[in-house]
This record gives structure tokens, sequence and C-alpha cells, in this order.
């Protein structure tokens, strides 16, 4: 776990938390009027959180206001759920028509996400947790490109799609901070597309629209912040996939033991 403290003006001091998590870093910005998670972390976290809540904020778990969710995946909206029984925050996300889960072919997806993040734990040396979720999201507000977080405005969305179709990255200028969740991740301690890329023209486009960044401290949900370099978008945009790599793909190599060495989490 690690914390760094930011001023972002003159009245506006913030906190940003990292918390490890089930099977990634949870980023938790705490300010005096209230918290805000970056994504909805994974079910087995519920646990995790609350005791940071507790023990080393020394807050109720109530001051948690919002949840934002950067796309469906187990470890980005799994916990979601429980947070809002327990807290009544808001929920976040970008903007979209059809649920990401929808009909039987969302529903197989879903059980094919859940089975590759209890591979990815199983690699991690996890204990098997139950990381069910409903497929479905109930989310409070959608927002669109640019807009503001409610009640943290310093922070804001920005669409990013191509892992998904509905992923979304957030920016806080005053703090330099953007927070791009499975957009890049991380395999021998080098920079790299994620295992799963959906949409692999929408990808590049937004690893395109991140440069405009460069200087800011970049945050992921496998890896460790880092200043993020045009350099090191340049080399992602160059080696980002030309075809779609889906989870029902993903879980073939899997299977057929090609991808056994894939992952080198920090
Ligand atoms: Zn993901």
């Amino acid at each position: 776990m690690a914390s760094t403290t930011k001023k972002v003006s003159e009245l506006i001091i913030m906190k940003h938390h990292i918390i490890q998590g089930y099977i990634q870093y949870i980023h938790l910005i705490e300010y005096d009027h209230g918290c805000l998670l970056l994504d909805g972390a994974c079910r087995a976290d519920l646990t995790t959180i609350q005791n940071f809540f507790l023990t080393t904020l020394k807050r109720p778990i109530t001051d948690l206001k919002v949840v934002m969710v950067t796309h469906l995946h187990p470890d980005h909206a799994g916990c979601v759920a429980s947070l809002k029984q327990l807290t009544q925050c808001m929920v976040v996300t970008g903007t979209y028509t059809t649920p990401w889960y929808s009909g039987w072919r969302g529903r197989l997806a879903h059980l094919i996400d859940m089975t590759l993040a209890i591979w990815v734990a199983d690699r991690m040396g996890k204990k098997r947790q139950n990381i069910w979720y409903s497929p479905i999201l109930k989310e409070d507000i959608q927002l669109r490109d640019g807009e503001v977080v409610p009640e943290f405005e310093d922070w804001h969305i920005i669409n990013t799609p191509g892992h998904t179709d509905r992923d979304i990255t957030l920016v806080n200028s005053s703090a330099k901070l953007i927070y791009v969740a499975d957009l890049i991740v991380s395999v021998k301690n080098q920079l790299c597309a994620p295992i799963l890329v959906c949409f692999p023209e929408q990808y590049v486009y937004s690893l395109k629209r991140i440069k405009q960044y460069i200087g800011y401290t970049l945050l992921m949900a496998h890896v460790s912040p880092q200043t993020l370099e045009n350099q090191q978008i340049d080399e992602l945009i160059n080696q980002a996939p030309t075809t779609p790599r889906t989870n029902m793909r993903t879980l073939t190599r899997i299977i057929k033991g090609k991808w056994l060495n894939y992952f080198a989490f920090k």
C-alpha cells in the first residue's frame, strides 16, 4: 500500500491511496468532504476496503461517496453492488446503451471473464475466493466524454475504448493524475496492451488520446504508478494488436497452455 498527498488548490488537499486488491490495485482518493474510488474492484475486495476505512483512514465507510466503474470486468465492477448496499455511494460509468454482458452471449462472456479472473488469482498465488457479481450493473449516472465527476469536480472522464467498448479514463488536471484502468498493463516490466483488446482500432485511438497527458502520473489497475512518457505510448501504439483479442480466444489459448507465462504482475 502507498499513499501520496497532493494539493489540488489553495483550499483542497487530496490523498491518493493505492491498496493491494485481490488481483488489481485499488485507487482510493480521499478528501475532507468524502472519498472517491476510481474503479469498482473485485467482490473479494469488500473486506479490504472496509478495513482500510476503519483502521487506516479512521473514517466511516459511508464517507465513500462515489464509485467509478471504468468497464465491466470482474476486477473493476465486482464490488460495486456490495459497496452501494453498504454506503449508498453514487455509482458512475461512461455512456453506453446496451449492457456489456447482455443476452446469452453476454452471460457466457461474463462466466469466461470470471474464469479468467480466477486464473489470474491462481497465477498470483491468491487463495480462491468468491468473485461472482451480477452481470448487469445498475449505475446512478452515466457521464459523457469530458464531464466532471459529481462531488469531485477536479476529476473528469475521457472515453478510451478498445479493451472493451466502454472503457473510460479518469483525469485530474490539477494533480496531474491519469487513471487508465486496463488500457495499459505490464509483462516482464514492459508496458503493453492488455490480454483482451476487443476493438483494436479504438484501442489505438485511445492510446493516441492519452498522449496529451505526457508528464502526468500514470495510474493503472495492474501496474505501479509511473510518469507517462511520449516514447512509451509510441511503442504501445506501434505494438498494438491489429486483430481482436477476445476473452474466448484468450481462454482457448490458456487451455492450450500458450499463455502460461504471460502475466508478470507487480
Ligand atoms: Zn478489464
